[in-house]
């Protein structure tokens, strides 16, 4: 299949209805949001959804989220909304919030993944809204990645991932908050958590009082998460991504990355700014090495995350060493997309010594001094 391509710069009314007459028609078509880019089409039109579940490769288990442009359209895919639900709505709509609700008939089984519940989110991006109002049906909309890679947040992560693959791509540049919206459960008596995202867990807090978060996103392998698509390794780089932790991560990292430059290792360095620059300063011009940093805080590594680690998949390293950062605000969802990435392979850096936290089959030299 050919794959349209609309600069949103040149004529965006054209080519918005040019796109959005494609989505009528059945046909899967990506798009920018204020999250990550989505893959969407009709989420009413089962068969329609069907293409975007085999553009992906997305297991079909894994329910998708549908996008609506105004508030009042979650009531017809709902049987009902719950206090907590209203609230989250009226409060964080249009954003990157995403609401589990009880699902209404008119939701087909390929949407929901079969679950008598259904996620709905209202984004803010004005490309994605007007899109999604001149599709003039809900879109169901995943991150427009093939499945287990890093999410899209350019047109052309897009188009590496999707080019003949769906009927089109809607350019509107690059999204601001660079992770996807924060899933949570409004069915359940405390609204949970079931995948950290854009809005925090403090704003959620602050609106509802009691939070929780499922369980099973702290990666123990017995538990399942309720959100079925946070059990596959998602955001993955190509190469092994081992992550330090800690307050001494930095610190800790830096020699590691001196060691496996001794050993003539070909590796990736994702960090902070202030690493970044002290670790090329003391590793020279290595051009076995890749130091990418993210920038200053939270949300420029949220923003930045998912075009780093396809940058290192372009490098082809044996391994990346990352360094992680504390939880608040931003950091649990950056968190969770790099813990998941590293496999749950996570070195804690405190006190003097780095000790294994998960994972295993760790290069010695990661860890030894
Ligand atoms: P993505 O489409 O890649 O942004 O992922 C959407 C996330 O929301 C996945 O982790 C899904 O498993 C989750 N999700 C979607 N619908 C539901 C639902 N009805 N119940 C629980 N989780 C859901
Ligand atoms: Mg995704």
């Amino acid at each position: 299949m050919e794959t349209k391509y609309w600069d949103l710069k040149k004529n965006p009314r054209q080519a918005m209805e040019e796109a959005a007459a494609l989505v009528r028609a059945g046909e899967v078509v990506a798009f920018p949001t204020e999250t990550v880019y989505g893959l969407g089409a009709d989420g009413l039109n089962g068969a329609a959804v069907a293409r975007i579940f085999a553009a992906k490769g997305r297991p079909v288990d894994n329910p998708l989220i549908l996008h609506v442009a105004r508030k009042e359209q979650v009531e017809t895919l709902t049987t009902g909304l719950s206090a907590s639900a209203r609230a989250l709505i009226e409060t964080f709509w249009p954003g990157p919030l995403t609401v589990v609700v009880p699902k209404a008939p008119c939701v087909p089984d390929e949407t929901s993944a079969g679950l008598d519940t259904v996620a709905v989110r209202m984004p803010s991006h004005p490309v994605a809204n007007a899109f999604i109002a001149a599709c003039g049906c809900p879109i169901a909309a995943p991150s427009a990645n093939l499945s287990g890679k890093p999410s899209p947040t350019n047109a052309a992560d897009v188009a590496e991932d999707m080019d003949g693959k769906i009927a089109g791509i809607l350019d509107g540049g690059s999204c601001g908050i660079g992770v996807e919206s924060t899933v949570v459960d409004t069915t359940s008596p405390i609204p949970t958590i079931l995948r950290p995202g854009g809005i925090t867990r403090e704003m959620l807090e602050n609106l509802l009082g009691a939070v929780d978060i499922d369980p099973a996103l702290a990666g123990n392998p017995a538990l399942r998460p309720k959100a079925p698509g946070m059990k596959y390794r998602h955001y993955a780089p190509a190469a092994p991504l081992y992550l330090y932790e800690g307050d001494e991560a930095p610190l800790c990292l830096a020699r590691a990355a001196e060691r496996a430059a001794a050993k003539g290792v070909r590796a990736g360095i994702l960090c902070d700014a202030v690493t970044a620059r002290s670790l090329r300063e003391r590793l020279g011009r290595n051009p076995s090495f890749l130091i990418l940093s993210w920038g200053r805080g939270k949300a420029d590594l949220a923003e930045n995350l998912y075009t780093l680690l396809r940058d290192f998949d372009r490098f082809h390293p044996q391994l990346i060493l990352g360094m992680g950062v504390d939880e608040g605000g931003m950091g649990l969802a950056v968190m969770n997309r790099l813990r998941k990435a590293a496999g749950f392979h996570i070195l804690q850096a405190r006190d003097g010594v780095v000790t294994v936290q998960g994972g295993t089959g760790f290069p010695d030299y990661l860890l030894a001094e």
